[in-house]
């Protein structure tokens, strides 16, 4: 399982916050994904945060 952040981003944090594994804060203020596989013991909280995301940004890249 992985995600991709696409361009409806509003930086808000909230991925980042959650699932830090997956989701890092960028210069630009964007988030982004980790290009890797979602760490079982992650799962839950990555789709947590897709589920939250106030921008419905955050997809599955598989
Ligand atoms: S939760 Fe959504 S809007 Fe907020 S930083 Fe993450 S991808 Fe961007």
């Amino acid at each position: 399982m992985r995600y991709i952040v696409n361009k409806s981003c509003i930086g808000c944090g909230a991925c980042a916050y959650v699932c830090p594994v997956i989701f890092k804060m960028t210069e630009k203020g964007q988030a982004e994904a980790e290009p890797m596989d979602v760490p079982i013991e992650a799962l839950k909280a990555a789709d947590y945060a897709m589920e939250n995301c106030p921008a419905c940004a955050i997809v599955p890249a598989d």
